[in-house]
C-alpha cells in the first residue's frame, strides 16, 4: 500500500467522522427573527437567523436584508434579551468569558463577536458561520437562548471598546428556542 494512498484513507475517515457528529438532535434548535429599531427612520432592515448546535459550538446562518449595497455593519449577540429602547436594553456584548472587543474568533474577544453583515447588490447579506465560542446548552455559561442578536448601523472597527464604534442598533431579535 502506498504511503499516498494512506493518507488518502485517513482523510477519508476523519471526513466521515465529522459527518455523522456535527450536529446534534433537532432539539439543539433556536431562531432569531430580526426586526428593524426605530433607531434610523425608515429602517427596512429586518432578517432571520437559525442556530444548530454542533458537536463543539453552533452554526449560525441566514439573511439580513434591507441594508445599502456593499455596506458593511457589526453584528454581534448581546448579554440581554431585551430589544426595548432601540435595542440598547440588550446591553453590552455577551462576554461571559471577560475578554475585550475584537474581530470574531480572536484569541480573547468576546463570545458574542459574529463576523460582520457585508451587504450584497441587493442590499442582502447571507452568511453561514460555526461559532466555537457558544452553545445553546440550558445552564451553561455560554448559552445564548435568551439573549439578543444586533445588527448596528456601522461598520464594526474591531478596536474601539467595548463595541467596535459600530453606531446605532438598527434590527435586533430575542434568541429563542426551537
Ligand atoms: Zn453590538
Amino acid at each position: 500500500m502506498s504511503r499516498r494512498f494512506i493518507v488518502t484513507a485517513a482523510v477519508l475517515c476523519a471526513a466521515s467522522v465529522l459527518a455523522a457528529c456535527g450536529t446534534m438532535g433537532t432539539g439543539s434548535r433556536a431562531t432569531a427573527n430580526l426586526a428593524p429599531t426605530g433607531a434610523i427612520s425608515p429602517n427596512p432592515t429586518m432578517g432571520k437567523v437559525t442556530f444548530q448546535a454542533l458537536e463543539h459550538g453552533v452554526r449560525v446562518e441566514g439573511e439580513v436584508r434591507g441594508f445599502a449595497p456593499g455596506t458593511e455593519h457589526g453584528f454581534h449577540i448581546h448579554e440581554k434579551g431585551d430589544c426595548g429602547d432601540n435595542g440598547n436594553a440588550s446591553g453590552g456584548h455577551f462576554n461571559p468569558g471577560g475578554g475585550t472587543h475584537g474581530k470574531f474568533a480572536a484569541p480573547g474577544s468576546h463570545a458574542g463577536e459574529l463576523p460582520s453583515l457585508v451587504a450584497d447588490s441587493g442590499g442582502v447579506a447571507r452568511f453561514s458561520v460555526d461559532v466555537h465560542s457558544i452553545s445553546l446548552i440550558e445552564g451553561a455559561n455560554n448559552n445564548v437562548v435568551g439573549r439578543a442578536l444586533v445588527v448596528h448601523r456601522d461598520r464594526d472597527d474591531f478596536t474601539t471598546q467595548p463595541a467596535g464604534n459600530s453606531g446605532p442598533r438598527i434590527a435586533c431579535a430575542v434568541i429563542t428556542r426551537g
